[in-house]
């Protein structure tokens, strides 16, 4: 008998629709070292997924296109500049297989919100990409594509609650008993340039020396395992929120209707503008975003959980 035929030879393409699912990321603890000479910040952040999701559906085609409906539809360039389309060529370039797919994204995740949805769109396009071109890299070595592209593109392929350092790109789990947090996301009108925020941040820094050593997450870590809101409430920090509000000072009311509102803690995201609070319960999270929508502050207050797995196929 024959023990292989003519398409063993042939990578195992897959006729599509591939659909994959990613979530978006906070940072639990974003700790930014001084500037190098590089020009890169040394980080030592602790990320999470939460359960606000882009799609991306993959197909067939003969050759590359991306379309879109959703958050920043419009806006978001759809051409070789998106994030979606350099990490399919760089896929395929890794690979030697031709870049061709029909791309569509259905986007919720706020433009240039410091919650990584250009990075999460990335991964996607990895994981839809390789199953689709039936070119088999393991999670790893796409991770290793993706950081070319992006610091937070591993997470992302990742998912859950991770240490990240480096720029954020290399990723160690945190083991800890699962746990479900609760959290409410307050998205604002308009971006920030995540450049812009650590430009401002070493600004704000200039008068200070020595330059502020670049602190651990032992503390995060520790209020993780403690599962206790309060706790973890406690241990919250973002190094990049006082430049993000220098830049946009409003964020300050959104910071104090959260608090207002009921909310355990509340900080910026990332490199913001959109910021997160910590509730106790599900329902916690609901009057906390009620609390929020009402008092007008941001677009829209919504409830979120986390940890979320990566990107994965639906
Ligand atoms: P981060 O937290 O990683 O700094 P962010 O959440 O602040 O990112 P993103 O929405 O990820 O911001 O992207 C910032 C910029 O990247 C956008 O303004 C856009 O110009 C560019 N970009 C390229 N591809 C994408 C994509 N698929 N989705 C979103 N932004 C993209």
């Amino acid at each position: 008998t024959e023990a292989w035929g003519p398409d063993d030879d042939e990578p195992r393409r897959h006729h599509g629709p591939v659909r994959v699912r990613v979530p978006a990321k906070i940072n639990l603890h974003l700790g930014v070292g001084p500037l190098r000479a590089d020009g890169f910040h040394e980080l030592n952040t602790v990320y999470h997924a939460i359960s606000l999701f882009d799609e991306l559906t993959a197909r067939a085609g003969d050759t590359l296109t991306l379309t879109m409906e959703g958050e920043g539809t419009g806006t978001l360039a759809l051409d070789e500049t998106n994030l979606i389309i350099r990490a399919a060529k760089a896929l395929a370039a890794r690979t030697r297989v031709p870049a061709y797919a029909r791309l569509h994204l259905r986007k919720t995740i706020p433009l240039a919100g410091g919650l990584a949805g250009g990075s999460a769109d990335a991964a996607a396009a990895l994981i839809a990409c390789d199953l689709l071109w039936g070119t088999g890299m393991a999670r790893e070595e796409l991770a290793e594509i993706g950081a070319t592209l992006g610091s937070d593109i591993p997470f992302l392929l990742h998912g859950g609650t991770a240490l990240g350092t480096g720029h954020g790109e290399a990723i160690s789990p945190i083991l800890a008993r699962p746990t479900t947090w609760h959290w409410v996301v307050a998205v604002a009108e308009g971006g920030l340039s995540t450049p812009e925020v650590y430009r401002k941040l070493d600004e704000l820094r200039a008068g200070s020396w020595p330059p502020k050593p670049l602190g651990d997450a032992d503390e995060l870590m520790s209020a993780l395992r403690q599962r206790d809101p309060e706790v973890l409430g406690a241990a919250l920090g973002n190094d990049l929120q006082p430049a993000a509000l220098a830049l946009r000072p409003e964020l300050a009311d959104v910071l104090k209707a959260g608090s207002e509102a009921g909310a355990v803690t509340g900080l910026v995201s990332g490199s913001g503008p959109t910021c997160v609070f910590l509730a106790t319960d599900a329902a916690h999270a609901g009057q906390v975003a009620a609390g929020l929508n009402a008092a007008g502050v941001c677009r829209e207050a919504v409830t979120a959980r986390g940890p979320m797995p990566g990107a994965r196929v639906t």
